[in-house]
């Protein structure tokens, strides 16, 4: 039998019940090498509620079927739960129409989306794409298998020694020739909030779209589409809780009715002849095949969950998370902080001279502690601080500052052994 790491936890000052919200989740109680599982890698994914459990359990023991094509009863509930989901989602992110939420497999799905469809409808030789310096390789890599058909140039964001986009650097790389801004909302790897307002107003100035990657901001901030003015947003559904193998690709409806389909296949069309095929109206037209259904309508139970506890809640305390480990872990002479820019949200990346991140991960591991160590799919922010990796500790919504104070105990502990 499993014991929780903290039996008593006081109210978080945030005012939400916390000691509730770590009881919806069955994982948090798990023992790891004889100790209290200490959660702390919550950007590479988040743990599930048992609500978004049950209704994956609930989706194949009595509704599995598959959705749009067929007329019996379960095909009819399971398309009535997907595209409930997706007006979820298309609330939760305040779109104007159902029709712009695009089910993928997860942001790299969603970016890569835009990209093959900017290619073949938008793009030419000579064209320029600006991302920055802090992108996950799925904001880069897209962009570079563009150019290996496409003599497209990808201009790049300098980032400063705290891990803040130069903006005076991006306002210089605009030009006639720029046709997207793909930005990162939240850095997975520095934990820096970039100022995406100021990027979409810049950008619309001059009518450029702006591709918003938001893997690490759509379970921390409120995101309202309308209000940010962003042209496309791309989000994975197991960092909020949901399941993995499911996100969304949200596009303004003009946007997305002008380009081209991303993939061909079932579902996307509206008649097939072997001379020629028209395509399914939106969202359809981008969602070809049989899609992630359970995993659509666990993510949209995902949604429902972090709405009844209210993402300005979760945000809170969150941000009173990060500040006790910031504080605390700036305490520790031998370790260094890689990230300090003045807006950021649930991650700290650090570095020892002498103790490789790989050593911490598996020093802290046997301690119960799971934190990430690597370059985070983030190598030229590696190359940019001159370090291999990190050693990368990230929130959510379930930790408390009991887990930062194991973490501290367990980084002395390490820097002990090793000295
Ligand atoms: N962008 C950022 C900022 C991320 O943190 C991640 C996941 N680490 C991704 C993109 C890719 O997300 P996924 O693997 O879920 O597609």
């Amino acid at each position: 039998m499993s014991t929780g790491i903290i039996n008593d936890i006081k109210k978080s000052s945030a005012g939400f019940d916390i000691n509730k919200i770590r009881g919806d989740f069955p994982i948090l109680k798990e023992i790891v090498h004889g100790k209290s599982l200490c959660y702390l890698d919550n950007a590479a994914t988040t743990q599930k509620p048992k609500a978004v459990i049950d209704t994956l359990v609930k989706y194949y023991s009595e509704q599995n079927a598959n959705i749009h094509r067929g007329v019996h009863y379960l095909s009819e509930l399971a398309t009535k739960e997907f595209e409930d989901a997706r007006i979820k989602i298309k609330d939760f992110v305040n779109a104007s129409s159902e029709k712009e939420i695009i089910f993928t497999r997860g942001t790299t799905e969603s970016i890569n989306l835009v990209a093959n469809i900017f290619n073949k409808g938008v793009l030419k030789d000579g064209d320029e794409i600006i991302i920055s310096g802090m992108e996950h390789h799925s904001n880069i890599v897209p962009w570079q298998l563009i150019h290996d058909q496409k003599k497209i140039k990808l201009r790049v964001i300098p980032i400063d020694d705290n891990g803040e986009i130069i903006f005076e650097e991006f306002l210089k790389l605009i030009n006639e020739k720029t046709k997207l801004i793909s930005i990162v909302y939240i850095s997975n790897s520095l934990g820096t909030v970039n100022p995406v307002e100021k990027v979409i107003e810049a950008a619309h100035r001059h009518n450029i779209p702006v591709l918003l990657d938001a893997a690490q901001a759509i379970q921390h901030l409120k995101i309202d589409v309308q209000k940010l003015d962003c042209d496309f947003l791309a989000f994975s559904g197991h960092k909020i809780y949901g399941p993995t193998g499911i996100g969304v690709l949200y596009g303004k409806k003009k946007l997305l009715e002008s380009l081209p389909p991303f993939q061909g296949g079932g579902d996307m069309i509206s008649k097939v002849t072997f001379e020629k095929t028209t395509f399914n109206d939106l969202p359809y037209k981008f969602e070809a095949g049989t899609s992630n259904i359970a995993g659509a309508i666990g993510l949209g139970t995902a949604i429902d969950y972090v709405s009844k506890i209210g993402l300005e809640q979760i945000s809170k305390h969150e941000n009173e998370i990060l500040d006790y480990a910031t504080e605390s872990l700036l305490q520790i002479p031998e370790l260094k902080i890689i990230g300090r820019a003045k807006h950021k949200s649930s991650v700290i990346s650090f570095v020892f001279d002498n103790i490789h991140p790989h050593d911490v991960g598996t020093f802290l591991d046997f301690e119960g502690i799971a934190i990430r160590t690597g370059h985070h799919c983030t190598q030229p922010v590696m190359d940019r601080y001159n370090i291999p990796a990190t050693s990368r500790a990230s929130f959510a919504m379930y930790n408390t500052k009991e887990e930062v104070n194991v973490l501290v105990k367990g980084i002395k502990k390490l820097i002990e052994v090793f000295n």
